[in-house]
This record gives structure tokens, sequence and C-alpha cells, in this order.
């Protein structure tokens, strides 16, 4: 990245949108940059296995296919750096993007900066991060080898974190506020097959328990009130997400929950700016999808620049 250098699309992520964006920017040999950030990875490396993207009959490790993606983008002349972006500004008909101790001008931007889990909110849940507390079973399994752990949650990430870590832990529990779950039928079928796994509903956490690490959860039944202990050695919690969009969120319109809101060509509600993948509103949540509307976005740019 060369401070003088004026790009024509500075793509923020680097996740399956930003990337597929990339390969299509650079191909159409438009000077591209790619940001990423360390603070949040793209979440499809949070798994260990793809089986739903086309082309790969016996599924694919989340981090080969994003690996994959970044070369061939690389192959094509984009340029990637790490670090994340704070702020965007306008500057005439361009924009300036801020990391924290740089800028950069660009003609235009590609939003694809995804989502991140949300948290608990219960008390002792920032002291417990790393002793404990987990948004991540592939990052975190192994430390519970032969344990007992409590996954909160109810839907598709929540179950496919679960079945992951039947493969580790001596025991887990699913808890979840309500009888039902959305996650889809075939990940409920394999989650129910596992002998190590009891499903605790309509619960949810009241309190996390413990003095350097957790020892237990405290659980409440939403129905009756009651409350009971359960011993417990890690807490996994996939309750939903939140986009990753505070950086932007004095500049574009967002909705309510923080996603960013496009037109049907990607755009933005500040022209120039497009946004794809998981941070957008309206967005299907899986990877096909989100480089999908990244190479839509890519090519909404080339039409913009031409103007
Ligand atoms: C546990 C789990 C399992 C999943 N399994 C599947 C599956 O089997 N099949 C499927 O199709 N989908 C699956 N998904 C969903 C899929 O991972 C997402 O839909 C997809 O990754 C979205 O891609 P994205 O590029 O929009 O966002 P992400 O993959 O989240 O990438 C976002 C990128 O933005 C970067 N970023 C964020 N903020 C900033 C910033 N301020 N500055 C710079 N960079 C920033 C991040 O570093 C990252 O590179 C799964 C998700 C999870 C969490």
């Amino acid at each position: 990245m060369k401070r003088n250098d004026v790009y024509d699309v500075v793509i923020i992520g680097s996740g399956p949108a930003g990337l597929s964006a990339a390969i299509y920017t650079s191909r159409a040999l438009l000077k591209t940059l790619v940001f990423s950030s360390v603070a949040y990875s793209p979440q499809v490396v949070l798994t260990d296995i793809i089986e739903n993207y086309p082309g790969f009959s016996e599924g694919i490790n989340g981090f080969e296919l994003i690996e994959r993606m970044k070369q061939q983008a690389v192959k094509f002349g984009a340029e990637f750096v790490e670090s994340e972006v704070m702020k965007i500004e306008q500057k005439e008909k361009n924009f300036l993007v801020y990391t924290q101790d740089d800028f950069i001008e660009t003609k235009s931007v590609i939003i694809a900066t995804g989502r991140r889990n949300k948290k608990l909110g219960v008390e002792n849940e920032e002291k417990f991060i790393g002793r404990g507390i987990s948004y991540c079973a592939i990052c975190d399994a192994q430390l519970f080898k032969d344990k007992v752990v409590t996954v909160v949650g109810g839907g598709d990430t929540a179950f496919t974190e679960a079945i992951y870590l039947t493969k580790f832990v001596k025991k887990l529990y699913l808890v979840h506020r309500r009888n039902e779950f959305r996650a889809t039928k075939i990940l409920q079928e394999r989650l129910k097959q596992k002998d190590n796994v009891e499903f605790l509903t309509p619960y949810i956490v009241e309190k996390l328990i413990g003095d350097e690490k957790i020892s237990a959860v405290l659980l409440k039944n939403v129905e009756l009130g009651e409350q009971k202990e359960m011993f417990c050695d890690g807490v996994f919690v996939c309750i939903g997400h939140q986009p990753n969009t505070d950086f932007v969120k004095n500049l574009l319109d967002l909705d309510e929950d923080g996603y960013i809101i496009t037109d049907d060509k990607l755009e933005t509600s500040v022209r120039g700016i497009f946004a794809c993948g998981d941070c957008r509103k309206g967005s299907i949540k899986q990877v096909i999808c989100a480089a999908a509307e990244g190479a839509k976005a890519a090519l909404a740019v080339e039409k913009f620049l031409e103007k």
C-alpha cells in the first residue's frame, strides 16, 4: 500500500464476499486494495468443513477455501493489508479509508466486513473469555478434551458447533431458551444421534460461576422460573450475530440491527460505496451467497467507475 496511490477500489473484509469481489475487480484491471482485520477472522475459517460449497464433493476446510480464494485474487494483482478499518471519509468525489495509523485514497469502496457472535450479556462473561467462555468450537475444542461443556443456542451455528464438540468432550449440554430449534433438520438429527449430548430447554443462562475459571452455569427455566446449577468446564456461546459495521454507523444507512442497507445493485446510501455478504441487510448468510454478492458488487463498481 502506497500512501500517494489512488486506488480504483478498496475492499474492506477478506471473507468469501470480499475475496470474490477482489478476484473480479483485479481481473478487470482495477487497482484493488483489500483490508482484513485480525480482530475478526472470516467466519468461514471458524468451521471445520464446508459441505455445501459447489465443486467440493468431499467438503473443504474453511481456512483452505479462504486461502485458495486469496491466492486467486493475488494472481490477478490485488494487494492485501492486514489492518482494521476505523473510518471512511468522503473527499470530493473520492474516499479516504482510515486504519489506526494510516489512510488511503480510493475512487470506490466495497464493504464486506461480515458479522460476529453476540455475547450472552451475563455477569463475568468478559472475565471468563479464554477461561471457559468461547465463541468458536474449531478454535477451542481441543481445550475441552474429555471435559463437560455447555453450548448455548438453537440455530445452525449452535448445532454445527455442538456436533464438532461431541468428538472431543465427555458430556455436552445444549441449552436453548425455547423448546423448538431453528437449526436445520439434518443438523438436529445428527446431534440427537450423539450419545454424549443432553438437551436442556427452555432454559437461559443466568450466571457464570467460578473463581479463576468457569466451574458451573446457573440456568433458569423460562416457563417455570426454577433455577439449577450445572457443573461444566466450558460454555460455548452461539446465540446470534451482530454485523461488523460500527465504523460506518455515522456515514451509511443501517437497519435497526446494524446491517447495511443497499439498493438492488448493492450500492449503499452513499454513492460509490457498495456492501455485500453477511454485513448487508437481507443477504443470505452462506458462503456461496456471500461470494456471489462479492462478484455482483465488483461488477457494480466497474460500472460506477466507467461513468
Ligand atoms: C461456525 C460457522 C459455520 C458455518 N458453516 C457454514 C457452512 O457450512 N456453509 C456455508 O455456506 N456457510 C457457513 N457459515 C456462514 C459463512 O461462514 C458466512 O456466511 C460467510 O463467511 C460470510 O462471508 P463474508 O465475507 O460476508 O463475511 P466473513 O466471512 O465474516 O468475513 C468478514 C471479513 O471482514 C473483515 N473485517 C471485519 N471488520 C473489519 C474492519 N473494520 N476492517 C477490516 N476488515 C474487517 C474480517 O477480518 C473478515 O476478513 C458458517 C458460519 C459460522 C460462524
